[in-house]
């Protein structure tokens, strides 16, 4: 990778900056583009003194001029609470940020990952979920403007892959977690670990019972490194760990592996929340010799540590979800 240029739109995001240290480490340059809605100045600290890393603050729905070998097109808040906190914006960063990016990239010749999601699957009616189920979602709900909004970015890239020959690929990414994740973020492991380290209820949405399969960090980040530089695969690759838990095995799990006092209360099940979510990943290790290494036990363990660390090195206030303003979710499921 020694001499190339990558762009990584999203950069200062949880996955973002995991992939720019991972891309520094392969020893080319790269530059990160973010406006810091969700991401921070802190994830990209132990990168700043590297030379060949340079920080944009951009935002994505504007064109951009950059030179690159290849985009890896990430940014849009990913957390169904930030998502939905302004759902117009997240439409425009995922809909107008894919078409700037594969605009750049008809200009240069570079090669755009496209950060898609699990989610294009909506609730889905095939389980587990493989590339070629065309999904089940509601247009008009609180969560369209992130699962339609990635639809048609996927739409973007085949169709500037076919009328304009641009070199796309698209990852679909599964419930990815890990050190890095900020205290705000509201997704349900980060969630979770911190009531479980402050002995505080954990947040169990309905009953507990819906699933997810949950890949940790540094698994997908290989991941998503090997699709962008693997040849002769344009259409969208599921990325994700296949081991399916319920949310109520992952907060028994939490509590026992934080020895945490804490009991589980119930909140609403957000709207269309969806009950079943587990990639098939054949095509992920066929095409890309790719399988996730990291047990739950130990990516938990490790992700417990980062924020046991985080917090005991903060006043425990700052960190209290209700100071974070961590919002119930937003729409009760009928
Ligand atoms: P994140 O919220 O931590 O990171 C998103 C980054 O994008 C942040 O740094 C944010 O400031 C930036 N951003 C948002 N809108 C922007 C805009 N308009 N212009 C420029 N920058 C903008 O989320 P993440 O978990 O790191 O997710 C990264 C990508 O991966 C997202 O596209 C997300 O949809 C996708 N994804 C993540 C997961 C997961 O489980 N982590 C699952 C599926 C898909
Ligand atoms: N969830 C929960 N408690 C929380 C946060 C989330 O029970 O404090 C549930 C949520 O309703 C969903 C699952 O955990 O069923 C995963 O939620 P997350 O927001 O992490 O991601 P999603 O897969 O829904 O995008």
């Amino acid at each position: 990778m020694t001499g190339k240029r990558i762009l990584v739109t999203g950069g200062a995001g949880f996955l973002g900056s995991h992939l720019c240290a991972h891309l520094l480490r392969t020893g080319c340059e790269v530059v990160c583009l973010d406006n810091f809605s969700t991401g921070c100045e802190q994830n990209l600290a132990r990168l700043k003194s590297d030379r060949k890393f340079e920080i944009v603050r951009h935002d994505v729905i504007d064109p951009i001029r950059i030179q690159a070998d290849q985009i890896y097109n990430l940014a849009c808040p990913a957390s169904p609470v930030h998502y939905q906190l302004n759902p117009i914006a997240t439409i425009e960063a995922n809909v107008l940020g894919a078409r700037n990016m594969l605009r750049l990239a008809a200009l240069t010749g570079a090669r755009v990952l496209q950060a898609s999601t699990s989610e294009v699957y909506g609730d889905p009616q095939m389980h587990p979920q493989v590339e070629s189920y065309w999904g089940h979602v509601n247009p008009i709900g609180p969560r369209s403007c992130y699962d339609e909004g990635k639809r048609l970015a996927e739409t973007l890239m085949m169709d500037y892959h076919r009328q304009q020959g641009v070199a796309v690929r698209i990852v679909r990414i599964f419930n990815t977690y890990g050190p890095g994740m900020a205290v705000d973020d509201g997704r349900v492991v980060s969630n979770l670990i911190l009531q479980a380290l402050r002995n505080e209820p954990l947040t169990l949405f309905g009953a507990g019972s819906q699933t997810r399969s949950f890949c940790y960090v540094t698994d997908l980040i290989e991941g998503v490194w090997k699709l962008m530089n693997a040849e002769g695969i344009d259409g969208p690759v599921n990325l994700g760990n296949p081991h399916e838990v319920t949310i109520r095995e992952l907060a028994e799990t939490i509590i026992s592996l934080c020895g945490s006092r804490s009991a589980i209360v119930h909140r609403p099940l957000p709207h269309d929340d969806p009950a079943r979510r587990r990639p098939d990943i054949t095509l992920a290790m066929e095409q890309l010799n790719w399988r996730p290494a990291v047990s739950l036990t130990e990516g938990l363990l490790k992700t417990i540590s980062y924020f046991d660390n985080l917090l005991s090195s903060q006043p425990m206030g700052e960190h209290s979800l209700a100071a974070q303003g961590i919002p119930e979710p937003l729409a009760r499921a009928d």
